[in-house]
């Protein structure tokens, strides 16, 4: 994980990034991995891990991976004991964000996570920075840009190998209101303090219009949902440092999209493997164009 982070990082491209909840999800990331041939990071939040099982989600992972290059990820770790178990259950890299902390005691516990992960090989990423929206447990109503000057001295004081940015993206499906923008003035400016260090863009859903479409024509409600546009996510990832895109938003959105629209138009269907095998391969399709989207250019 380490390795294909700073090669990422060398190389001016971006890891995909995607969270699952079920297995349908994580085969769709899984194919789209090998389909492209790139590697890609199967993330869980601790929310996706109290529905799945932790057990029962790294069994799968793992029974699923066979050759693929793909990395397991723990999405927004907030719960010390949880994070230290994902990392003996056999976790590639985790995810402590205490970035709701006064920035004191986030190094503290940032540093405590990354000196009990890096015995047992596991990548580290943190945050600094505040992202406003709602992702599963996680919520912030403000947002707080990351400060380039406070990046320095907290990757140096930590240790982590990847640094979370807040540099105007949001979680959830309702980011902006008006054009989507990301500050690339304070991305340069901690680029220039931590030039070594891939960081991470969260918050990263592009939030497809058609596939909102497709819920609302389809019996669904979901308005004025917005979200990055791909020529930003483009410029971060191939002209910055960022490392590794979080997408989550989109892949609900594509998966249900793709059950309403199965099930209303196969009102006798109720073989559960038809609307969500075909939900899985519309996901699938979805995760080929953003992996090529953020991937290696002439992969
Ligand atoms: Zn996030």
């Amino acid at each position: 994980m380490k390795s294909e982070m700073l090669k990422a990082l060398n190389e001016h491209y971006a890891i995909g990034a995607f969270n699952f909840v079920n297995l349908e999800m994580l085969k769709a990331i899984i194919d789209a991995s090998k389909e492209t041939n790139s590697p890609t990071i199967c993330s869980v939040s601790e929310g996706a891990l109290k529905y799945m099982g932790e057990k029962e989600c790294i069994a799968m992972f793992n029974a699923c991976k066979n050759n693929a290059n793909v990395y397991l990820h723990l999405d927004h770790g907030k719960n010390l004991d949880l994070i230290k178990r994902m990392v003996d259950l056999g976790f590639d890299s985790v995810m402590i964000d205490a970035s709701d902390k006064p920035f004191d005691e986030n190094v503290k516990l940032t540093k405590e996570i990354c000196e009990y992960a890096h015995r047992k090989n596991v990548f580290v990423e943190a945050e600094l920075g505040t992202l406003a929206g709602v992702e599963d447990d996680v919520h912030s109503e403000i947002s707080k840009y990351t400060n380039p000057n406070e990046a320095k001295i907290f990757v140096e004081e930590t240790g982590c190998d990847s640094l979370a940015v807040a540099i105007g993206t949001s979680h959830g499906a309702y980011k902006f209101k008006g054009e989507s923008k990301l500050n690339f003035e304070i991305l340069s400016e901690i680029e220039k303090t931590i030039p070594n260090t891939p960081l991470v863009l969260h918050g990263a859903s592009s939030v497809p219009q058609e596939y909102v479409e497709i819920i609302n024509k389809f019996g669904g409600n979901v308005q004025g949902a917005k979200g990055v546009d791909e020529n930003t996510l483009y410029e971060a990832c191939h002209q910055h440092n960022i490392c590794k895109i979080n997408t989550d938003t989109d892949l609900r959105i594509v998966f249900t999209g793709a059950v309403r629209k199965y099930l209303v138009e196969n009102p006798k269907e109720f073989d559960i493997r038809k609307y969500l095998g075909n939900a899985k391969e519309e996901v699938t399709k979805y995760l080929i164009e953003k992996i090529n989207l953020f991937g290696k250019i002439n992969n």
